[in-house]
């Protein structure tokens, strides 16, 4: 289908080309769609699954001229109803959104992704090659790390210091990603941190950078339902999540007393963020 790279508001049904098994619980789906494949670091698509519902997904794009994936953790309604697709089968995307992480000319940066926190953070890595990075991820268990052997072989072949992290100790060091962000933070200086995850991590992680005063830009995760800054579903504090973030810098988190406490549920309430949409 030929697809223009100047509408991302327009749905465009994509067809899967190639489905691949991550983890346990995490599957990539590729297709081939030009203006995801030119998404930057950090935006999103809406993906659409007709007849049960439409959510946003990290967009990730570092192989061909057209192809992009999405990587999908099984849970709920849509993320089964992907899971079920074979390779041929359809669905429908729009985008990419959002703004992208900021890179600047940063030299020593310090990546921390946790679950498919790591998919916009992998598109960043392959950005940033060519600079001086460290990349912690972590798991509950060695079979639920996200990319292990191509973040391997990557970390090889680009000269980075890779860290990995589990909570059972079965690969790499036994502590959570938090715990190891301190204690890299304590033996080296970064000019700038960059990390997607679940919130409670990433809060930590943003406590630690303000504690060194560390640059330091997260990426929120919330219900994004036009994901173009009109229904406003994913308000936080003075912001629109899914038009202003996903990526917020540390000047602007320093201003949002929801970050790290509390989310709004599909209906717009305010809940804890322990609690579920
Ligand atoms: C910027 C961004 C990037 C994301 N990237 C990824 C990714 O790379 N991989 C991944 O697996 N997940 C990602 N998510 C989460 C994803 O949007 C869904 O929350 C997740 O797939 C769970 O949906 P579900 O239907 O499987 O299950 P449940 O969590 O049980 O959700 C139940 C229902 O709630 C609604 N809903 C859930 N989450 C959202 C949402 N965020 N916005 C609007 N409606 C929602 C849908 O109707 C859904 O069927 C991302 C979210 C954001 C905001």
């Amino acid at each position: 289908m030929e697809q223009s790279t100047h509408l991302p508001h327009t749905p465009r049904v994509v067809r899967l080309e190639r489905i691949q098994d991550e983890t346990p619980s995490i599957r990539s789906f590729w297709f081939s769609d030009t203006s995801l494949h030119d998404a930057k670091p950090g935006q999103f698509a809406m993906v659409w699954v007709p007849g049960v519902d439409e959510v946003p997904m990290s967009v990730l794009a570092i192989h061909g001229k057209s192809e992009a994936g999405v990587v999908i953790k099984k849970g709920g309604p849509v993320s089964v109803a992907l899971w079920e697709k074979k390779v041929g089968d359809r669905f429908w995307v729009r985008g990419p959104y959002g703004r992208p992480f900021h890179v600047g000319h940063h030299q020593k940066l310090l990546i921390v992704g946790g679950g498919t926190g790591l998919v916009p953070l992998i598109s960043l890595l392959v950005h940033l090659r060519g600079r001086e990075i460290t990349l912690i991820t972590g798991a509950r268990t060695a079979s639920e790390l996200l990319f292990k052997d191509w973040l391997t072989r990557e970390s090889r072949e680009q000269h980075f210091e890779l860290i990995f992290a589990t909570d059972d100790g079965t690969y790499g060091d036994k502590n959570q990603v938090p715990k190891v962000v301190e204690h890299t933070l304590q033996r080296q200086k970064f000019d700038a941190i960059y990390t997607c995850g679940p919130e409670p991590m990433m809060k930590t992680v943003y406590d630690l950078a303000v504690e060194k005063r560390c640059h330091i830009q997260v990426s929120l995760e919330r219900v994004f339902k036009c994901g173009v800054g009109i229904c406003a579903a994913c308000v936080i504090g003075p912001y629109l999540a899914c038009r202003d973030g996903p990526v917020f810098t540390d000047a602007e988190l320093s201003g949002m007393p929801e970050f790290g406490q509390t989310r709004r549920d599909l209906s717009g309430k305010k809940v804890s963020l322990s609690q579920g949409h």
